[in-house]
């Protein structure tokens, strides 16, 4: 049995990748632990995949995946983690602001605590303070109050798995971020979290340009909405859409009324009139919303895929 798998996804980063390595090695075998590396090189337009290759034909613990094109570290970890073979998963950047060092720890906590996950909190970070650290603050604050999973740093690289977590969740889209909410969702309640050593980046620039603000934000509202509503869209769109058509009919009956039984002249020209129409129309379509939410969900071919976590005498 394997003690741990390391993923690391990577794009364009050829120059950590040596170093990486080595540090992984040194602190895997003085601490005697049997290990692999998985790297995905997410389409990388640099010499990455060679440099890959040129490691494992030095380490055999190496190991790569080469996707053809940038899917994104979403995509190249969830690749990482169906190959993954130890009994715990860490993963980590590939440039080097996270430290090896601190595999081991992380290893024991998930094996004496007993966590699924035990997530890295880059409590004094090395980013910039504007771009990254203040947006961050503001980002983690929103998952916690979504989530009500109590995570100071959701999207920090340096996490540690039981097998099974990583076996049983799938990571799209920039989901990467929101990891242990989708753990969550799937049944591991136990998430834990521990300080890590965050370093500058040493070689090659981020990744991630201002627009991870904006999906960050987008992501996040689909972790919420997914988590409250997906198996049942239709008690959100359909009270909404409910609420309103019944309001906007009540308007509508109203200026009816009065028009023919107090001969209030001119219902169109009363603002009242716009309004009716507007929320019996959006109450509709909200309604429909709903509607085909629910057709959809009920063609899903997950709509009965159940984590089961044990089972006696069968
Ligand atoms: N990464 C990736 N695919 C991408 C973008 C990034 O695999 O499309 C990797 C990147 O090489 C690094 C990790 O994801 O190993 C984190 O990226 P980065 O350091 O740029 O993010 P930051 O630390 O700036 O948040
Ligand atoms: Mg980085």
């Amino acid at each position: 049995m394997m003690d741990i798998s390391i993923v690391i996804p990577l794009f364009n980063e050829e120059e950590s990748l040596p170093e990486l390595t080595e540090w992984i090695d040194r602190v895997t075998s003085s601490n005697q632990l049997s290990y692999e590396v998985i790297l995905i090189d997410d389409g990388s337009t640099d010499n990455s995949w060679k440099v890959i290759e040129n490691l494992r034909s030095k380490n055999p613990h190496v190991k790569g995946i080469k996707f053809q094109r940038n899917y994104g570290k979403s995509a190249a970890l969830n690749e990482g983690f169906k190959a993954a073979q130890g009994e715990i998963i860490i993963t980590m950047d590939a440039d080097m602001q996270d430290s090896p060092d601190e595999i081991p720890e992380l290893r024991k906590m998930i094996l004496e605590g007993d966590f699924d996950i035990v997530s890295g909190w880059k409590k004094k970070r090395y980013d910039n303070t504007f771009t990254k650290n203040i947006p961050s603050k503001l980002f983690n604050a929103a998952a916690r109050s979504m989530s009500k999973i109590q995570l100071n740093d959701f999207n920090c690289g340096l996490k540690a798995y039981k097998k099974k977590v990583v076996k049983c969740i799938e990571v799209y889209g920039e989901m990467h971020r929101y990891i242990p909410v989708l753990a969550k969702w799937a049944g591991f309640k136990k998430i834990g979290e521990k300080v890590v050593e965050h370093r500058a980046r040493k070689y090659g620039v981020t990744k991630f340009g201002w627009t991870r603000f904006v999906n960050g934000f987008l992501d996040l509202m689909t972790i919420f909405f997914v988590g409250k509503f997906g198996k049942r869209p239709m008690h959100f769109f359909g009270l909404w859409g409910t609420l309103a058509f019944i309001f906007g009919l009540m308007v509508f009956t109203y200026l009816t009324v009065s028009k023919f039984f107090f001969d209030v002249t001119g219902m169109t020209d009363r603002p009242l009139f716009y309004f009716a129409i507007l929320a019996m129309i959006m109450g509709t379509q909200l309604f429909l919303a709903g509607f085909i939410g629910e057709l959809i969900s009920r063609n899903s071919i997950e709509r009965n895929n159940y984590l089961i976590e044990q089972k006696t005498g069968l």
